[in-house]
């Protein structure tokens, strides 16, 4: 009985997940054929010509996007851990964002003590923030004021980052939803972001969970095991 009742689980996720990726890709897919379609009638106008050239290999970027995540998402690599310094790791991902940050007229603050150092797949952590980092700013859009604080405290065991936006928050039911595959509350959301972010995390013998309030902005935690205690041995 118990087991019957996994394993519907199990098909009811299944299935929610193929429902999910046949609507991801059948969109950019109709947007791809009306404009081929189009494509013999339309082709002495340039304005349509301008749009195509635009439009159809955004869509296959698209679709390229998600069968990326996608495979990330079913066949993560193996987590090949170092020992590095939070501090370092965010400092590199900030650069990356540097474009953005200016763009949207962010306020960041980070503050993490060089000492602490995780011992985790840097690439992984790496994506994991980054996809945290872009909902913080998407989250924002609409907020007057911009403001990110990435902080960390530790102990012998572990570490904890806490990135946090001033953005719109989430209610309860949206919150425990978040780290669902394909969940998402934007138009052009994949819900993969948080999905991936999880299994890289969990995967690394750490911890992600979110805090957030409605109206005031959000908090997502990554707690990660400390280089002095790799596997859970001292060295
Ligand atoms: P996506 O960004 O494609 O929607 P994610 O898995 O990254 O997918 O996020 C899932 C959902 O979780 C988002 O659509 C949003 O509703 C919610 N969410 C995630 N991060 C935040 C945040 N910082 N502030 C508010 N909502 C968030
Ligand atoms: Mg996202």
């Amino acid at each position: 009985m118990h087991e019957q009742l996994i394993r519907k689980d199990k098909m009811e996720a299944l299935g929610s997940l193929v429902a999910g990726i046949a609507h991801e890709i059948r969109t950019p897919l109709t947007s791809i054929k009306m404009f081929t379609e189009l494509l013999p009638v339309k082709y002495e106008s340039v304005s349509f010509r301008q749009q195509i050239s635009r439009f159809v290999p955004q869509e296959v970027e698209r679709i390229n996007d998600m069968v990326n995540s996608l495979l990330e998402y079913a066949r993560p690599r193996k987590p090949s851990p170092e020992s590095f310094g939070l501090n370092q790791l965010v400092e590199n991902v900030l650069i990356l964002f540097t474009g953005h940050i200016e763009k949207h007229c962010i306020l960041i603050t980070h503050q993490i003590d060089d000492q602490i150092t995780v011992f985790a797949d840097k690439q992984q952590i790496q994506q994991v923030l980054i996809n945290i980092l872009l909902n913080a700013i998407e989250a924002m859009e609409e907020q007057e004021k911009k403001k990110i604080a990435i902080s960390c405290s530790s102990n012998e065991h572990s570490a904890v980052m806490v990135i946090e936006d001033s953005g719109l928050g989430m209610n309860e039911e949206i919150v425990s939803k978040i780290f669902d595959p394909f969940f998402t509350t934007k138009p052009l959301g994949t819900g993969l972001g948080l999905a991936i972010s999880y299994k890289l995390v969990r995967e690394n013998n750490g911890r992600i969970w979110p805090e957030s309030l409605p109206g005031i902005g959000t908090k997502l935690y990554i707690e990660l095991p400390r280089s002095s205690c790799r596997g859970g041995k001292s060295v």
